[in-house]
């Protein structure tokens, strides 16, 4: 096979590989990061401790529009997960054994349904995921499944971004975009604590994580947390 037609035949098998993705369209555009911590600043994974104690739990919310491609236009954050961490950097993961069991939550579930909705695979091994990995690291705060995704919920109603955004005129939008710090001194403002901005594709908002002590009230974020997301930030009304 001469160079030039081993060349094209690439080039066909990528435009084919393209067109299929295209065709197929990711149901998530920018992967839903891991917890923060979960990854080092020199690239290394680690961060998940066998210990079960934590300082602090860090609430991460998502905003759907980023990276949910089948997603209707919100007006709230949705839930990513309540996370057990400590002040070092570490936090506990994997607690215990206890399966997941959608019978436990089965009397929040129109709840869980709407505010803690998976963008990649079904809702239930999201939550299975959340659970087994963070919640079964939450005690003493919380000691069961229900209590833990029904405070994680209080926690999202409670600190709802998109209103303390809303307050500051800082409204989705597919054409404006807005300083990072602006939106850094709005939730600070109405909710007393700087987010932690993640950004996905096109540095648009894809996450915010506050910092809440162990009575899930809020608190600056120690410097093992670093900000992850500066400068001019897409707040978006829709996929795009
Ligand atoms: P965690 O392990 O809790 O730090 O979260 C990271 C994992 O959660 C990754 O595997 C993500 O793909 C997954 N994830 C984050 N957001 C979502 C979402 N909305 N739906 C489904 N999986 C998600």
């Amino acid at each position: 096979m001469s160079r030039s037609s081993t060349v094209r035949e690439i080039a066909a098998a990528a435009a084919v590989a393209a067109a299929l993705l295209c065709a197929v369209g990711p149901a998530v555009a920018s992967a839903a990061r891991q917890h923060p911590l979960a990854r080092r600043a020199d690239g290394s994974s680690g961060g998940c401790v066998t210990a079960t104690s934590w300082d602090y739990m860090y609430l991460e919310q998502q905003w759907p529009a980023t990276s949910c491609k089948n997603c209707t236009e919100n007006t709230y954050f949705t839930m990513h997960g309540l996370w057990p961490t400590n002040n070092d950097g570490s936090y506990p993961c994997n607690c215990e054994s206890t399966p997941f069991d959608p019978s436990a939550v089965a009397s929040i579930r129109t709840s869980l349904d709407t505010y803690w909705p998976s963008f990649q695979e079904d809702d239930q091994s999201f939550w299975t995921h959340e659970w087994s990995k963070h919640g079964t690291c939450s005690a003493p705060l919380y000691t069961s499944q229900l209590e833990f995704f029904k405070g994680a919920l209080g926690a999202r109603a409670k600190y709802d971004l998109y209103q303390a955004l809303a307050s500051a005129s800082i409204t989705p939008s597919n054409s404006a975009t807005y300083q990072a710090s602006d939106i850094e001194a709005a939730v600070n403002k109405a909710l007393g604590t700087t987010p932690i901005i993640s950004c996905g594709y096109h540095n648009e908002i894809s996450e915010m994580g506050l910092c809440l002590d162990k009575q899930l009230q809020p608190m600056a974020c120690p410097s093992s947390q670093p900000q992850q997301c500066t400068g001019e930030v897409g707040y978006p009304s829709s996929y795009n």
